[in-house]
């Protein structure tokens, strides 16, 4: 059985939530340890706390995944005087392995809002503010007979998936031309002679973290010597990355009797809300942990109540009569992010534990 490597996991997990599409302030990836360690077990939870690594070190687990990052904003010192340094000690002490997989993980369709999405039991739900910043168009020339190979390379290496379709390109007929100087030593042509080549030109989407595999790939497959393309960043709306979600209920509902399906759904003790809005809920707009940036987005597309965490009290003004506001609170916006993970690993992997945390990490106890 070959060795599975922290290195393995974390490549896996990035293949599904690229860091690239973490926020700037974010701070995901690998906190501790060393990549090219084997794993023996992996642990997955919402925060790395003491009581967490100390979970890990009882269950043999030596990568720990988590949702929130336990270093955040940096650390100047490791002596041990906050929990953060002291987690961390512990860790390394124990050579146990942090993961955090953060806001890449929000960014994803597939992730910590769809997670919320499906538990409320919304229908068609979409990214509530997909990002402009992700995609990439390569256009490239490729001889006629060659286009076929070019394009199958391509295309395994990511390009050309659009929403649920694979191996999309537009190509079109045309005549390149080119001269070999001296140092050329061309596929087709002789040194010195004017060249004119029926060739396709192709072009292709991706999302931005994949170009250097993809311009590897059309090196790698194509016949010339010197390969032409031009690449760009688009600002194309990314309908597959961004924040947040919005989705409908199958029928609509009167605001207390979704307040209620809710609290049910998500397991939360407490919801604060503003003032139910004089119209029934149909569409839902929702965003795991701190949300309220994402209020009029929300409004603005239209949806009836906006499921987030979070407010505070000046920002509940913000919903006027347009939307209404559930504050679910953080923990119980996310905790089912474990699942999430949990789920994703495991049908993955299967020479090792994979282990549920059992420590409660929510800060916030309600009386
Ligand atoms: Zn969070």
């Amino acid at each position: 059985m070959p060795t599975v490597t922290i290195k393995d996991i974390t490549d896996y997990l990035e293949s599904l939530a690229p860091l690239s599409y973490q926020e700037d302030y974010d701070n995901s990836g690998l906190l501790t340890g060393n990549a090219l360690c084997p794993v023996n077990g992996i642990l997955v939870t919402l925060d790395c706390t003491e009581e967490v690594v100390e979970e890990a070190i009882l269950q043999k687990c030596n990568l720990i995944v988590a949702h929130h990052p336990i270093v955040f904003r940096g650390l100047k010192k490791l002596t041990g005087q906050t929990y953060v340094e002291r987690t961390l000690i512990k860790a390394i002490k124990n050579d146990i392995a942090i993961y955090a997989i953060h806001t890449n993980l929000d960014n994803i369709y597939t992730g910590v809002n769809h997670k919320i999405a499906e538990r409320i039991g919304l229908k068609n739900s979409k990214i509530l503010k997909p990002r402009i910043d992700t995609l990439m168009k390569l256009v490239t020339f490729i001889p006629k007979e060659k286009v076929g190979e070019v394009m199958d390379a391509m295309h395994k290496a990511g390009a050309g998936n659009i929403g649920h379709y694979k191996n999309c390109s537009f190509q079109v007929a045309g005549e390149g031309a080119f001269t070999p100087t001296d140092s050329a030593q061309p596929f087709i042509g002789q040194h010195h002679q004017a060249e004119r080549v029926e060739e396709v030109r192709a072009e292709v989407i991706f999302p931005k973290h994949l170009s250097s595999a993809i311009i590897k790939s059309l090196k790698l497959a194509h016949p010339y010597e010197e390969v032409a393309y031009y690449l760009s960043l688009l600002e194309n709306e990314n309908q597959e990355v961004g924040a947040g979600m919005i989705g409908a209920l199958e029928s609509e509902m009167e605001p207390k009797a979704f307040l209620e399906r809710l609290k049910k759904a998500m397991n939360s003790p407490c919801i604060r809300f503003t003032r139910p809005i004089d119209r029934k809920i149909k569409k839902v707009a929702v965003c795991g942990g701190a949300g309220s940036f994402l209020l009029s987005t929300a409004i603005a597309k239209g949806a009836d109540v906006f499921v987030s965490s979070d407010f505070k009290y000046h920002e509940f003004f913000d919903a006027e009569k347009k939307i209404m506001i559930a504050d679910i609170g953080h923990y119980e916006s996310e905790q089912f992010t474990k699942d999430l993970l949990f789920d994703v690993l495991k049908d993955k992997f299967t020479t090792f534990a994979i282990i549920f945390s059992k420590t409660s990490t929510n800060p916030l106890s309600y009386l």
